[in-house]
């Protein structure tokens, strides 16, 4: 055992820990859960604990289903909602001690590795946005929101804010630090945005984000959804994410006197995620209702382009802080709420690296709302759309060599599967609109 996990074990003690939560991610970025009592977790440091794998989405086969659960001892939280409950987050691996091909976690990390051969860590910086709505749920009458209020709007007594205050508090006493929050456009819409970290703890405090804001919601006796598109009328929730490279201690994106003070590995890396984002979106956008929210307006990117102060842009290069170095990023706006962020992550990192690695041109930026320009100014700009539904995305990552080698072929041939299987089912749906459209006419 190293020192860290030593450390997990003497706390779990001096805290009088009961139940060890051990959390991991299937490949649609939902998280699981299993318990281990603390006489246990020392066994589990050195061999795992093993799991029936073939339960869980897109982890094995049924023929190879016994897995392995490896906890990551530097992840190690007390849960402030549960009395005397800690989690970690684990690495999964198979039975010859092997990581899964279909651990989301593990195809994270190899791509960070790839990066690291070229000297870059990569820094991810996510503003997530999520509705609260009022529980119970009625199926009939549809999610009702928990206010009125708009984007920024202080709402006095609101359930939003004291909720947000609420969550900052449990994300803080787990070590997640939050930078900025606010109401956001919609009705009970809410956005909170975490202070950068290297891109696999910031998927673990994503994961653990969406747990946090769960559970404040039911003791403020509402429900938080991440549902990419909920209300038809109003704005989705994206998660726009600011990303950037390191090597060392310098920021690779910053160039003092470029043009925004983007330096070509920054501009390359943005022409990559650009070139790239079609293909890779049935990752970044990977449900049914992931399109609803791209072409529903509300500020959503629905054109392949960038710009420096231009919201319609997938790609935004932000100028807060001229002269800081640190914090030059680029910020990433297609992203939604509900994404599985290990593999968001690794394909948006694989992307730009490509971009850089091979020198791409970043394309001329849009200075126009890009919702406003007629199919053929667009088109004449060179300006491309993004998918129209989850079909059209799955249908151009089925042609991606870049998404099939990050992913690995057994998870990139599991999720194209699950995919096309959501697809069908939702294909095969007679929707309201129908009936009311053709119902008497036809
Ligand atoms: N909710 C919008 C989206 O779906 C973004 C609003 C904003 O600019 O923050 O991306
Ligand atoms: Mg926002």
């Amino acid at each position: 055992m190293n020192r860290q996990q030593e450390y997990v074990l003497r706390s779990i003690e001096e805290r009088d820990i009961r139940f060890v939560r051990l959390w991991f991610t299937d490949i649609l970025g939902t998280l699981k859960s299993v318990a281990v009592a603390p006489a246990e977790l020392e066994q589990a440091f050195v061999e795992g604990i093993g799991i029936d794998g073939s339960v869980i989405e897109g982890f094995t086969r049924v023929y190879e289903a016994d897995m392995v659960v490896q906890p990551d001892a530097d992840t190690f939280q007390v849960l402030p909602w549960r009395e005397r409950t800690a989690r970690m987050y684990c690495d999964l691996n198979m039975p010859d001690g092997s990581p899964s091909a279909t651990d989301s976690r593990h195809i994270l990390r190899r791509t960070l590795g790839a990066a690291a051969q070229e000297g870059f860590t990569f820094y991810t910086h996510p503003e997530i946005e999520f509705y609260l709505f009022k529980e119970p749920y009625d199926a009939g009458a549809g999610p009702v929101p928990v206010d009125q209020a708009g984007y920024f709007d202080h709402v006095a007594r609101g359930d939003g804010h004291d909720f947000r205050k609420a969550a900052i508090e449990m994300l803080e006493q787990m070590g997640i630090s939050v930078e900025f929050s606010h109401h956001e456009g919609g009705p009970g819409q809410q956005e909170i945005d975490l202070r950068y970290a290297d891109a696999l703890s910031m998927a673990d405090n994503i994961m653990t984000f969406r747990t946090v804001v769960r559970e404040v919601a039911m003791q403020e006796k509402a429900f938080a959804s991440f549902m990419p598109k909920p209300l038809a009328l109003h704005p989705g929730s994206g998660m726009h994410t600011h990303v950037s490279l390191f090597e060392g201690d310098t920021n690779a994106f910053y160039e003092p006197g470029a043009p925004y003070e983007l330096s070509q590995t920054g501009r390359r890396f943005t022409a990559g995620v650009l070139a790239h984002s079609r293909e890779i979106s049935a990752v970044t956008n990977q449900w049914v209702n992931s399109y609803k929210r791209i072409w529903g307006g509300g500020e959503a990117p629905a054109y392949v382009c960038w710009g420096h102060n231009n919201r319609s842009a997938l790609v935004r290069v932000p100028m807060y802080s001229i002269g800081k170095g640190h914090s030059k990023r680029v910020e990433i706006r297609s992203l939604d709420s509900a994404c599985n962020p290990y593999l968001t992550f690794a394909v948006i990192l694989a992307a730009g690296l490509r971009g850089v690695r091979e020198g791409y041109d970043l394309p001329p930026e849009a200075e126009d709302d890009v919702w406003a320009l007629t199919e053929a100014e667009r088109r004449a700009m060179g300006i491309d759309p993004l998918p129209q539904s989850l079909g059209e995305a799955v249908a151009v990552m089925e042609e991606s060599e870049l998404v099939a080698e990050v992913l690995g072929e057994q998870a990139y041939d599991f999720y194209l599967r699950n995919k096309w299987q959501e697809w069908s089912e939702y294909r095969s749906q007679v929707t309201q609109f129908e009936l009311d459209r053709y119902l008497l006419q036809l």
